[in-house]
């Protein structure tokens, strides 16, 4: 989907001067522009200054696409999937972007104005308020440490994880450097790639995931073959098995950057022990090459699961015998558990991790890494969801793993609860039937 996006942008810039239309420059939007765009791709985002972009609408995309995960790393209000903005929207029209309720108002009034105005300067407000929580440790009310990580896909993420005050990356999502360009890289720019990364955390934990395609996430110059289902598909730990001497590369690459500080390695979208068993088999043949040419990796590197499946969920007590570490990757765990697409919003009302599927689904996850004594942590969204903080600390959870604009955020909502209130919460929420009352419940106390 992104070099189609590419592709669309260079068909576009030459139907552009064909007709003798102006090129305009993301690069040069005045100060208070709202982005209207088909879809953000990374190589927008390079041209986007935070100080004149104040909005971002796309045309595709969900709360968890790539578009998503691109403006929420810019923190910039966006609204995303809304069909028809590109020809709906004229340049110099008045537009208020609501990224918080998912709203865009056009033609606002008086009122809403002031409204709006009110409600950017109390975030803004807010947010230099949070700084009294940068270089603090994150602790409940009770002091009861917690690990605070963040979510990147660039070594330039790290940095800003690190200007973010996170202690660490609990999910590097390494498709982004597989995509704007033409064929994979190589297992020498991976390699600088992840070491890059992980000079710039100084020490710092470093959670690799391996490839993640498919579902959601298109790489076209792989060729994937058009598939009825895709999110239940060939893809992201299934392709990678298949395609091993990709799969080796990235892996090597990943041990060659681990002489040089705290990566671990984790895998995406496992369903079965198999599939644990093969990624680790590989591990262990990739660091026998390397021992072979001389070359240094870390030993002991942690292997770890990404449980974001119905299946990991039910056999979370089977992998956390044979895995280092677990993280929750909820994206995907809601959508698998409540069989409902991530990207369709038909079904967005059934997509919430405040399902009780989903929250038991989650504790169990957290309940069977705890009895093999491994760590937990969750990378999905829901780890930065404040409504959700005081069910993941009563259930367990040891990392949290948030874009880097909501680390101060999380650690002030973290610091809010003992574990006893905490446990108080959940008691309560776990006994409710329906996510219409967990939600209302959980709205009342946050
Ligand atoms: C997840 O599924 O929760 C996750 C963090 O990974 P991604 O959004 O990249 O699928
Ligand atoms: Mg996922």
């Amino acid at each position: 989907m992104q070099r189609a996006a590419d592709v669309r942008d260079i068909r576009d810039g030459v139907i552009g001067i064909l007709l003798g239309v102006q090129e305009v420059k993301i690069s040069d939007a005045p100060a208070g522009t709202v982005l209207v765009v088909k879809e953000l791709t990374p190589s927008m985002t390079a041209g986007i200054k935070k100080e004149n972009i104040v909005g971002i609408v796309t045309e595709t995309g969900s709360q968890t696409s790539h578009s998503a995960i691109l403006a929420r790393a810019l923190e910039i209000p966006a609204v995303l999937s809304v069909q028809g903005a590109v020809t709906q929207l004229s340049t110099d029209e008045l537009i208020i972007v609501d990224g918080a309720k998912g709203d865009v108002i056009t033609a606002p009034s008086e009122e809403q104005i002031t409204e709006y105005t009110n409600k950017r300067e109390a975030f803004l407000r807010e947010r230099r308020e949070l700084e009294s929580f940068r270089g603090k440790v994150t602790a409940g009310a009770d002091g009861i440490e917690y690990e605070l990580f963040c979510n990147i896909g660039t070594p330039k993420d790290a940095a800003k994880a690190v200007e973010a005050d996170g202690e660490g990356v609990g999910l590097f999502r390494t498709e982004f450097l597989f995509m704007d360009r033409n064929q994979l890289p190589t297992e020498d720019e991976q390699f600088d790639a992840y070491k890059q990364a992980s000079l710039i955390l100084k020490g710092k934990p470093l959670i690799i995931r391996t490839l993640d395609i498919g579902g959601d996430k298109e790489i076209p110059y792989l060729g994937l073959a058009k598939e009825e289902n895709p999110f239940m598909g060939f893809r992201a730990i299934r392709y990678c098995l298949k395609n091993r001497d990709m799969f080796k590369s990235q892996i090597k690459a990943i041990l060659r950057a681990s002489a040089f500080g705290d990566i671990r390695i984790m895998f995406p979208l496992i369903t079965a022990v198999e599939e644990l068993r093969e990624g680790k088999a590989l591990v262990e043949e990739a660091k026998a090459d390397l021992k072979a040419s001389g070359i240094a990796y870390d030993e002991n590197i942690k292997v770890g699961v990404m449980t974001e499946t119905a299946a990991s969920g039910v056999i979370a007590d089977l992998l956390a015998k044979e895995a280092d570490f677990f993280s929750i990757g909820t994206n995907d765990l809601t959508g698998y558990t409540m069989a409902a697409d991530r990207g369709n919003s038909d079904v967005g009302y059934l997509y919430s991790p405040m399902q009780p599927s989903v929250l038991r689904m989650i504790r169990r996850i957290i309940r069977c890494a705890a009895a093999e004594n491994i760590p937990v942590g969750m990378c999905g969204e829901a780890a930065a969801n404040p409504m959700m903080i005081p069910l993941l600390i009563s259930f367990g959870l040891t990392e949290f793993s948030v874009s880097a604009p909501s680390v101060l955020r999380v650690r002030k909502n973290i610091s809010k609860w003992t574990k006893a209130e905490a446990d108080a919460i959940a008691e309560k929420v776990m006994a409710m039937t329906t996510e219409a009352e967990v939600t209302a419940y959980l709205e009342s106390i946050v």
